[in-house]
């Protein structure tokens, strides 16, 4: 299998609960042996995707939309919850390129000048997830020296161990431990993410050394405020001769032709322009990004100390100054930790609003 980004990355165990849930909602061939047992434990979704003996090769996409139907129907809100998680890091996988430049969509033609790609805040776990499950016991091995009680560790002594040094403020034990996601999010988000220092590490997509000129198009971020209350729907957004927007990739959904959101598609749009301009004119990406919006897209791989995940949770999870766009990340991250974790953050979940 070939080398790709990390972003592309479900775990195996993801990656067969997505075909589990592909065939009880009627999506996938279930006479097809489950195909991810015995591969690699990080499946490449791209390749999940494409790989023809799935059956999967070109109907994705379709399959990939049933599941967002499906969420409405399902049994659980637990349910619910996990079939929209797993759809939304499938949507931004298979978030094919739909729009090409030069294509025509209606009495569009699209083109790298008109066009926006529009993607909704969201994160993946880097770290293992096998890894996160065993934390709770590893810390209790190591947090036990301090009472020399590493004779009172049985198979289920860990969450109570973790609960009572977390209640006691003994919270340096969690130190030990440390778990990285990848956020992807607006720089103005990434501004206030990286404002977390202690027991804190981060890598940034850089504006320095991608070229968006190359890209085919800029991936911007849309607060909900400019759209009417709501996340836009994700897609290849372009102005049409009109100078209505249309959702390329979902020519289902209503032009938008005014308003706010228009207003501020207009206004990105314009920034971007600027910066092929310059990027023509032989501007280094490091000079031509000064026009980009806060708005623009961005990838930071964060790594921090479970005692600094408890930390940054209160912060932006459940304070409820924090902004929209960094408090649903963090109190999706926060949900899907106090699930695998649950001695470890489940305190802190209860507490979301
Ligand atoms: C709702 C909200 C609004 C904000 N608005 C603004 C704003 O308008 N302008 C702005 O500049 N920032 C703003 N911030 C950022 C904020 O001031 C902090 O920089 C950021 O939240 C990081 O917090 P921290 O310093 O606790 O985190 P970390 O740097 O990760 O520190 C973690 C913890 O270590 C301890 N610690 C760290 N450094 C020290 C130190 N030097 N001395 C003693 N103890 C220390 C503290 O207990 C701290 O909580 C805002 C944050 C929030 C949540």
């Amino acid at each position: 299998m070939s080398k790709r980004p990390d972003d592309q990355v479900l775990t195996e165990t993801e990656a067969l609960e997505v075909y589990k849930l592909l065939v009880e909602y009627g999506g996938a061939d279930p006479s097809s042996e489950s195909p991810f047992v015995g591969r690699n434990t990080n499946m490449r979704c791209s390749e999940f995707v494409a790989l023809p003996e799935l059956g999967f090769n070109g109907r994705f996409w379709r399959l990939e939309r049933e599941m967002v139907c499906t969420c409405g129907g399902a049994e659980s809100d637990e349910l619910y919850d996990r079939i929209k998680e797993l759809n939304d890091k499938l949507c931004h996988i298979v978030h094919k390129p739909t729009i090409m430049s030069n294509e025509s969509v209606g009495d569009c033609v699209v083109t790298k000048a008109n066009k926006l790609r529009v993607v909704n805040p969201h994160w993946f776990l880097t770290t293992s997830g096998e890894w996160l499950e065993q934390y709770a016991c590893l810390l209790e091995r190591i947090g036990r020296i301090c009472y020399k009680s590493e004779d009172r560790i049985t198979d289920d002594s860990a969450d109570g161990f973790i609960k009572r040094i977390i209640r006691s403020g003994h919270e340096s034990v969690l130190e030990h431990c440390s778990i990285t996601v990848k956020v992807i999010g607006s720089r103005a988000m990434s501004h206030q993410l990286v404002r977390h220092r202690v027991h804190s590490s981060y890598s940034q997509e850089s504006q320095r050394y991608c070229d968006y000129g190359k890209s085919d198009c800029l991936t911007v971020i849309c607060p909900h405020v400019c759209s009417g209350g709501s996340l836009l729907p994700e897609g290849v957004y372009a102005r049409n001769p009109n100078g209505d927007w249309i959702v390329c990739d979902n020519p289902s959904l209503k032009a938008l032709s005014e308003g706010i959101i228009c207003r501020w598609l207009d206004v990105v749009l314009a920034c971007y322009q600027n910066y092929l301009d310059d990027r023509a004119d032989g501007v280094k990406p490091e000079d031509a990004r000064y026009i980009l919006p806060n708005a623009t897209k961005t990838e930071v791989q964060c790594t921090y100390g479970l005692r600094q995940w408890r930390n940054v949770f209160k912060q932006r999870a459940l304070n409820p100054h924090a902004q929209w766009e960094i408090k649903g990340i963090f109190q999706s991250i926060l949900k899907d930790f106090a699930n695998r974790m649950p001695s470890l953050f489940g305190d802190l979940a209860e507490q979301i609003k």
